[in-house]
């Protein structure tokens, strides 16, 4: 899951950004409006999290830019507790949900999971692919039933790789989905984790991740030969 957090003040975003990395999920963070609504308008992103008072562009116009320009990402703003003219204003604007602060991080996660599950459909967060199957919301991944202990980064990159089983990805599409923008790219990160995500997930025969030569990884559709 990638999340992108749009917030200037330093606290709440090191909390939200470490609660959200430590569950697995790959963060982008802004802390100017003009900046966030660049990212939300050029990358992808599963969630975004947007604070209404911000320098440069405030949330509620970014929420109003991307909703113009037909970008459907799912929107929690994070309001002060006074801001109700802001919420609902928001939630006009497009918003799916709102949390005033401060919150926990536990709430924010229940609100991004509910959230998510109504966007996507029940059955989008349960991913099978071949004897591979994932769940996004548990996090557990299985091969042929069993369960298989994949680290925070296998876990994302699995999930990359199967919403689409058959097309290729390049390294630096993975590296940016994976590893997030901010991350400091080392040539061989992709290769590395790939590596140790066959060592897990394969099952005696052909390896289910293939690698296409000078341009990157896909996952084999289950039961082709190409
Ligand atoms: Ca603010």
């Amino acid at each position: 899951m990638k999340a992108l957090l749009v917030e200037d003040e330093q606290k709440i975003a090191s909390f939200v950004c470490a609660g959200l990395r430590e569950r697995g999920f790959v963060v982008d963070h802004c802390d100017d409006g003009q900046q966030g609504y660049d990212y939300a308008m050029t990358r992808d992103y599963d969630v975004v999290l947007l604070d209404v008072m911000l320098p440069g562009r405030d949330g509620l116009s970014i929420l109003k830019g991307l909703r113009r320009e037909g970008r459907n990402v799912p929107v929690i703003l994070l309001t002060a507790r006074n801001e109700l003219d802001d919420r609902l204003e928001g939630l006009n604007l497009g918003a799916d949900d709102y949390l005033a602060k401060p919150f926990y991080v536990e709430e924010l996660l229940a609100r991004i999971h509910a959230l998510l599950r109504r966007v996507s459909g029940e059955r989008q967060n349960v991913l099978m692919v071949g004897n591979i199957r994932l769940d996004r919301i548990t996090r557990v991944a299985e091969v042929n039933g069993r369960p298989v202990e994949l680290t925070s980064r296998e876990f994302n990159l699995m999930e990359y790789l199967m919403r689409s089983p058959g097309r290729v990805y390049a390294r630096t599409q993975i590296l940016e989905h994976v590893w997030g923008y901010d991350f400091e790219p080392q040539t061989n990160m992709v290769d590395v984790c790939i590596q140790r995500l066959r060592k897990k997930v394969d099952d005696g025969g052909e390896s289910p991740i293939e690698a296409v030569r000078g341009v990157g990884y896909r996952l084999r559709k289950a039961g082709s030969e190409d």
